[in-house]
């Protein structure tokens, strides 16, 4: 319900906004969370490249010319794993000032495992791996929290823009985090 409006969304395809890698899309960096993998085929047959590898730079992505995107494959989502997502834009339906979904394996309130990903903060959608090294093995609360937040600006580099200066984009993508992260404490 966060893409666009009901028109786009009865037109646009998840392949076609995976293949596109608009940064600021949602999909292409809910693949990233969800460590989905991307079928592709081509002259050569079929193969399938994991998120983490597809997405390059500015609407560079790993497909070669001549290749179709014919298949996601998302992990069945587990009872011991949980997920949380939300953007911030100016209005419902734009793209997204910045957002970020997560997807995070944990054993009671301790975190095992964790993937975190942005978009509208960068050429690509973007893993912060930084950020999720910090919570790994931790428990979530107010000051692992505000650690992690902390650790947002060294995996972040956003982009220079009139409307959106780097320095606002990045306290944004703070407050998301921090926003998301305490939904998953709640078990979001
Ligand atoms: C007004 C407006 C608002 C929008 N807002 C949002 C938004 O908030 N969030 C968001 O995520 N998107 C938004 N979009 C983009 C929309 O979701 C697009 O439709 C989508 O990103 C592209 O998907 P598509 O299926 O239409 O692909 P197309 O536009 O048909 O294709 C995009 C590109 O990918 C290629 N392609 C398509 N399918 C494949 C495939 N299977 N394999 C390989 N290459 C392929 C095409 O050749 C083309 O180069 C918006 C679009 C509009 C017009």
């Amino acid at each position: 319900p966060v893409v666009a409006h009901p028109a786009i969304r009865n037109r646009g395809t998840f392949g076609g906004s995976v293949a596109l890698a608009d940064p600021a899309s949602e999909f292409p960096a809910m693949t990233l969370a969800l460590g989905a993998e991307i079928e592709i085929a081509g002259p050569a047959g079929h193969r399938r490249v994991k998120a983490d590898d597809f997405f390059i730079d500015l609407f560079e992505t790993a497909l070669q010319p001549g290749e179709l995107i014919t298949a996601i494959h998302v992990p069945l989502f587990r009872a011991d794993q949980r997920f949380a997502f939300d953007e911030l834009a100016r209005r419902r339906g734009d793209y997204a000032l910045a957002g970020c979904g997560m997807l995070a394996t944990c054993a009671g309130a301790r975190i095992d495992d964790i993937r975190i990903s942005f978009f509208s903060v960068g050429n690509t959608p973007t893993r912060v791996k930084g950020v999720e090294a910090t919570l790994i093995g931790a428990r979530l609360d107010a000051e692992r929290i505000a650690a992690a937040q902390g650790a947002l600006e060294g995996d972040l580099a956003p982009p220079d823009s009139d409307e959106v200066p780097p320095a606002m984009r990045l306290h944004l993508a703070r407050v998301l985090l921090g926003r998301l992260l305490g939904r998953l404490g709640e078990g979001a």
